[in-house]
């Protein structure tokens, strides 16, 4: 089980910047990078695309954008290892029902590669970020080490 992110600085303020944009509709979009059994390296995010569907409850990415923009880091050897999204300011950042749901969705098909799932929101002007995985149970456990490089 994954114990430990590390993380460009770079990409949490750009995802705390979309954050503070999104507060009405949520957004997100893929994590790239590269894994070992008990820690991820983030290199880079996607945004979520030009024709994604972003409502209050959740948003659904541009395929064809993320499909396009997966190509392109796994020419520079980053390859998929989760998603981030914004969830509404002073709600939650724990994982809802529909994210368990795409968790597990990603999980069956990152062919055995860990994977992590960033949930950002704005809290009294503070961004909270959490990281999640989903345990043996399939359920999501914080993971404790976040470290900025
Ligand atoms: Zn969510």
């Amino acid at each position: 089980m994954i114990s430990d992110v590390l993380i460009d600085r770079a990409i949490i303020e750009k995802v705390s910047i979309f954050t503070k944009l999104s507060l009405t509709v949520e957004t997100g979009g893929f994590l790239y990078g590269r894994v070992n059994p008990s820690w991820v390296y983030i290199t880079d995010y996607s945004k979520p695309g030009p024709n994604a569907v972003q409502t209050s409850e959740g948003v659904t990415f541009d395929r064809q954008y993320i499909i396009a923009y997966t190509d392109m880091k796994r020419k520079s050897k980053e390859y998929v290892i989760g998603t981030w999204h914004t969830h509404p300011p002073d709600t939650s950042c724990y994982p809802s029902n529909r994210d368990i749901k795409t968790m597990k969705s990603f999980l069956s098909l990152s062919k055995g590669l860990p994977q992590v799932f960033l949930i950002t929101m704005l809290k009294k002007d503070e961004i909270c970020i959490s990281f999640y995985c989903l345990d043996y149970m399939g359920l999501p456990k914080v993971i404790p080490n976040i470290k900025f490089v």
